[in-house]
């Protein structure tokens, strides 16, 4: 008993010591990112900022963080370090089905082509329907590490082919609408491709499933048709908020006489939103020049990634966003284009910005200046002085990308056995996991 009674009082007494001491041994961050030049269009920030990162969320963006309080510290000086790349037109699915030449049939698994080019968010345009979304989210969306998120196509069969995608009778509003309903915040719109008739039928359906399910409508505008003239579509079939992708394609008269079409302009004044949706047939120099001339810019920039586009003049996320900082674009625009003004565009503006407590996505870019070259959809190329190069990719807080090792140890610098120890392995780092 009288032991007891000695030690009970002691450990009582040692036991907050104890846990104060473990907590100064416990940096507050995981990982912090020093000295590089932050562009938030969110929070206007264009300035150099420290950025730390704890538990996966951003934890704190000031001009000095200690870097006593970091268990990794990573000098990013000279760099850009930006929200994680928005891509809001990309082709993650195809439904089994006819082949053709769209794109779904070329569809890309994410993560083999997302972080290389600093994107962490990726929204899928149309690939699946109603009737074949739970496979696209078993198969891709649920196993992938990028953030898939989706447009469900107003066709029911989603772009399994010509023979479906023209099929009115599977373009039914109330069941795409009752999907997206069921995964809201996953499908974050309608999308409508690809139609070669001349009604107006499937942007007609895929705006009632949109209001329905309170999402944006996408509409690549398929095959010219004088029935259904764009200028209708942007100014009377499409409501504030909707978007338009393949502004630059000049396929549906994007252009009048060398100008930006009128329609699209008074458009973008009622709130459609303009995207660029480069693909492997819809950005051409041609029709780009002239209407960033006049002033008709992109609300977003998106690739309308998949593997025909991806090995053509499109290549990758930030190869098109080089392509307008070589049109004369500020930096600050082309990456606010790319995520805080693309999270909007999607309804999701807890993504695009690098706010205390939003999740750790983030993209470290390098501008490079030197000799390079851009070539559109139809081969045609336009010399640059500019390209941005992906430098490092974090999305939730771990690193997926790392072109340079700058977030490694320097192998010289580990002890001999470092093989063994799992602190360099590619699975460990993520810091916080040490
Ligand atoms: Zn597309």
């Amino acid at each position: 008993m009288s032991i007891t009674r000695v030690v009970v009082p002691a450990l009582l007494t040692l036991a907050p010591l104890a846990m104060a001491s473990l907590a100064a041994q416990s940096p507050k961050y995981d990982l912090l990112l020093t000295g590089g030049h932050v562009i938030d269009a969110r929070n206007n920030i264009s300035a150099v900022r420290d950025v730390a990162i704890a538990g996966g969320k951003v934890a704190a963006v000031a001009e000095k963080i200690d870097p006593a309080e970091a268990l990794k510290t990573v000098s990013v000086s000279g760099l850009y370090v930006v929200p994680g790349l928005i891509d809001i037109h990309v082709h993650a699915y195809t439904g089994t089905g006819e082949r053709n030449s769209y794109a779904g049939d070329n569809s890309i698994y994410p993560d083999g082509f997302t972080f290389r080019s600093g994107v962490t968010t990726v929204v899928d345009a149309g690939g699946a329907g109603w009737r074949n979304f739970d496979d696209f989210k078993d198969r891709v969306i649920d196993r992938a590490k990028t953030r898939v998120l989706a447009l469900v196509n107003i066709v029911g069969n989603g772009m399994r082919g010509e023979k479906f995608e023209n099929n009115l009778d599977d373009m039914q509003a109330k069941p795409a609408a009752d999907m997206a309903l069921k995964h809201k915040g996953l499908i974050v719109g309608v999308k409508t491709a690809h139609y070669a008739g001349p009604e107006w039928t499937p942007v007609e359906r895929a705006v009632e499933a949109g209001t329905i399910a309170n999402i944006p409508v996408m509409v690549d505008f398929g095959t010219d048709h004088p029935e259904r003239p764009v200028a209708e579509l942007v100014t009377k079939k499409l409501r504030p908020g909707d978007i338009y992708t393949h502004m630059y394609s000049g396929l549906r008269h994007e252009l009048v006489d060398g100008h930006v079409n009128p329609g699209l302009i008074e458009g973008r004044q009622r709130g459609v939103l303009f995207d660029v949706g480069h693909g492997g047939g819809s950005f051409a120099w041609r029709v780009a020049v002239p209407s960033m001339k006049e002033g008709f810019i992109p609300d977003t920039i998106s690739t309308d990634l998949h593997i025909g586009s991806m090995n053509a003049g499109m290549k990758d996320m930030i190869n098109v966003m080089s392509k307008f900082l070589v049109l004369g674009e500020p930096i600050d625009q082309v990456i606010a284009q790319s995520t805080w003004h693309a999270a909007r565009a999607i309804k999701q503006e807890g993504l695009g910005h690098l706010s205390p407590g939003a999740e750790a996505d983030v993209a470290v870019l390098r501008l490079e200046r030197g000799k390079f070259g851009y070539v559109d959809s139809f081969g045609a190329r336009m010399d640059g002085d500019q390209r941005l190069v992906c430098e490092l990719t974090v999305r939730a807080g771990k690193v997926v990308y790392d072109l340079n090792g700058i977030t490694r140890p320097e192998w010289t610098t580990l002890p001999a056995d470092y093989r063994a120890t799992g602190d360099v392995r590619w699975d460990a780092l993520n810091p916080g996991r040490r």
